[in-house]
């Protein structure tokens, strides 16, 4: 059967579901649902825990009321059961005054919090059948029921449309369920567990294949550039900078050096903690490759990123006569004409920038050493991507990958087994360590009065917001905008406030930090932006609203932004205390903070696959896996390499992970 063969799937609907990706049945089934509503159990007001997703079945007291604040509304309605009563509230959903008024039974799923003293429910869904409810991600023109029911469908060929993918044994071996099984599960599945069940086979599955492309990079690593420099050009370039190198930043160069200079590509990784002075050895090692006559690329994740080591290291290079280019997206045309010629024909050695660096019409003279910057979501795929841009079957240019999430050794080995890793555990003299401070909302104003202090004393503040646009289930995410109109209106009345945010215009969120860094403002409001990377050793104090939305590493990266000076510097985590954030008081070491998290996180966003659904294993299955079961698909991959008698299971694996490694990177590298 073909997609365009089931009901409900006319012309417009085949072109919405291409648009989506969904090309065939097989494509239809992969895309599982990105979330669950369990409607299934109904409790009752009374029994209604706050903080949980809970389905209430209620009688509608009295008419709702719609009430308006600029283009902002809220409905409010109570309703009751035989326990007591709740009041719910939509916000921004008008029309939902109209629809509640027309009946007077209803069944609620939604959130309980609470507004004063009393329970509330936010944004409640109106259910019309007690199961568990898949929400797949939105395709215009397919309602979800829509959507579901042609699922249905497509359901009863799952056997054929989606065979197995691994050995029985390996299933059995692990306690997996098998494909087509997981697969129904997770399109209609009659209990949590069943879905629980679904979710680790294809998290095994896809950390398996992760660790079968980890070993296959680490057995082909070809030839790289045997680069050609004098003893004394690491001394030199040390000196040649305003600081002495602290000895990690001197060790990790000479291992680099060790490697630019063997037969082998290099494939390394720095793992060094925020503020460990990271950039410098990069430098370093961009140097000797220039000065052994070679080009060398810097790649960063943001613009902004980006442009800071270009305008950092421009003048560095070009004082020595070696060009620099920087290479972005949406560059006026002329202009990135000129500069790639001047990659192609090797008048420039150093190009710094965004992905654009390995888009497609991007030529190298001659690339022999590759560095990407706080990286460390990469993946294989986005590794092998980068390296393609100057290698040819025998030779790869030498690849060099900064992280910026330190991660447990062993963990370090599995994920990143196809590269060599040096630690950079030590952070430059003189910097006091952070101090970081849950602060509750009675204690915002005396907290204020802090920042105004430090502001008077010639430092600088980052306040971080998680959104731009205040969020539309209206809850009190602090939107940036508002917040810093707020600001100025109130305790920062006098002070300059700049604002950036992800969705602002390149150039302005470029002016507002070069504004920022050049002192020109003293408080800086922005979303996490600056999360990566941004450097601004003036700026002493960072504020982050809504502190426990954010995992324990991305919070130890924002506050990385501070504490680059000499003085003493401080992070406060608007929150109520908990024992998640209090690592964060506690410690100011990155490798501690990555190993809290990963144990209350499990790896999947370390193994870069969230981001990249593909259609080989249902999107960003790795997520749902714990550590262990990392280490257990570790374990697998081992066993079966080493057994000669699994040979041809082996290979197998081998196979598939070789053509998700390369259907990843190439998608990577388009973009
Ligand atoms: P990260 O490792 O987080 O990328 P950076 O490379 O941005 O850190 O360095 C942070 C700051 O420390 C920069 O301002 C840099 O100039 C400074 N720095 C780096 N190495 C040293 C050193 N050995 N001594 C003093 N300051 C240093
Ligand atoms: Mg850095």
């Amino acid at each position: 059967m073909e997609l365009s063969q089931i009901k409900g799937v006319g012309p417009n609907r085949l072109k919405a579901f291409h648009a989506a990706g969904i090309s065939s049945l097989r494509d239809l089934l992969y895309a599982v649902p990105v979330k669950y509503r369990n409607v299934g159990q109904i409790v009752e007001i009374a029994d209604a825990q706050v903080g949980t997703q809970c389905t209430l079945q209620v009688l509608r007291e009295g008419e709702a009321k719609l009430i308006r604040h600029g283009r902002k509304c809220q409905v409010t309605c109570t309703f009751t059961d035989d326990s007591g009563a709740i009041t719910a509230c939509w916000f921004n959903q008008p029309w939902m005054k109209e629809t509640l008024n027309r009946q007077t039974r209803f069944t609620f799923h939604g959130l309980v919090d609470v507004f004063g003293r009393r329970k509330r429910l936010m944004n409640p869904s109106i259910e019309t059948e007690l199961r568990i409810v898949p929400s797949y991600k939105p395709i215009e023109g397919v309602p979800q029921k829509t959507h579901e029911a042609i699922v249905r469908q497509a359901l009863e060929e799952v056997h054929s449309l989606c065979p197995e993918t691994l050995p029985q044994e390996i299933l059995d071996k692990h306690g997996l369920v098998g494909c087509a099984w997981a697969i129904r599960a997770l399109h209609a599945p009659s209990s949590m567990e069943e879905i629980a069940q679904a979710q680790k086979r294809f998290a095994f599955e896809q950390m398996l294949l992760y660790q079968a492309a980890v070993r296959m990079v680490r057995d082909v690593r070809r030839a790289g550039t045997v680069l050609d420099f004098a003893d004394p050009a690491l001394d030199e370039y040390w000196q040649s900078l305003p600081f002495a190198p602290t000895g990690a930043q001197k060790r990790t160069l000479e291992e680099i050096a060790h490697d630019l200079r063997g037969e082998r590509a290099m494939a390394r990784m720095v793992q060094g903690d925020v503020g460990s002075g990271k950039t410098a050895v990069a430098m370093g090692a961009m140097l000797l490759c220039v000065q052994s006559g070679h080009q060398c690329a810097l790649m960063a994740p943001t613009e902004i990123l980006a442009r800071q080591h270009y305008e950092g290291m421009k003048d560095y290079f070009e004082k020595r006569g070696y060009g620099c280019e920087l290479l972005i997206s949406g560059m006026p045309a002329k202009q990135r004409r000129d500069t790639l010629a001047r990659l192609e024909s090797g008048e420039s050695r150093v190009a710094i920038g965004t992905h654009a660096l390995i888009s497609k019409g991007v030529i190298y003279q001659d690339l022999a050493l590759c560095i990407t910057d706080e990286q460390h979501r990469f993946g294989v795929a986005q590794r092998t991507a980068l390296i393609n841009k100057g290698a040819d079957e025998a030779h790869a240019p030498h690849l060099l990958v900064m992280s910026a999430t330190p991660i447990p050794r062993s963990l370090a080995l599995v994920m990143f087994g196809d590269l060599d890793i040096s630690i950079m555990d030590e952070l430059p003299p003189g910097r006091l360590p952070v101090t970081t401070r849950i602060v509750s909302e009675e204690k915002r104003e005396g907290m204020y009065g802090f920042l105004r202090s430090e502001l008077d004393a010639g430092r600088q503040a980052y306040i971080v917001c998680p959104l731009v646009e205040e969020s539309e289930t209206g809850d009190d995410l602090k939107s940036a905008k508002a917040y810093a109109d707020e600001l100025t209106d109130g305790p920062l009345s006098g002070y300059t406030v700049g604002l950036t945010y992800g969705s602002q215009p390149a150039a302005d969120k470029q002016e507002a930090l070069r504004a920022f860094a050049a002192g020109e403002m003293q408080v800086l409001v922005a979303t996490t932006v600056i999360e990566v990377g941004v450097n601004v050793p003036n700026a002493s104090l960072m504020i982050i609203e809504d502190a426990e939305r954010y995992g324990l590493a991305q919070l130890h990266q924002l506050r990385g932004r501070v504490g680059r000076g000499t003085a003493q510097s401080w992070c406060f985590l608007m929150a109520r205390p908990n024992d998640r954030l209090k690592t964060l008081v506690k410690t100011n070491d990155g490798f501690e903070v990555a190993r809290a998290d990963l144990e209350q996180r499990g790896p999947g966003e370390l193994l870069g696959t969230r981001q990249h659904g593909d259609a080989m294993i249902p999107g960003g299955a790795a997520a749902y896996g714990s550590m262990q079961l990392l280490y257990e698909a570790s374990q697998c991959a081992e066993e079966l390499q080493m057994n000669p008698e699994k040979a041809d299971v082996w290979q197998q694996i081998v196979h598939q992970a070789a053509v998700l490694v390369a259907k990843l990177s190439d998608r990577v590298s388009i973009s």
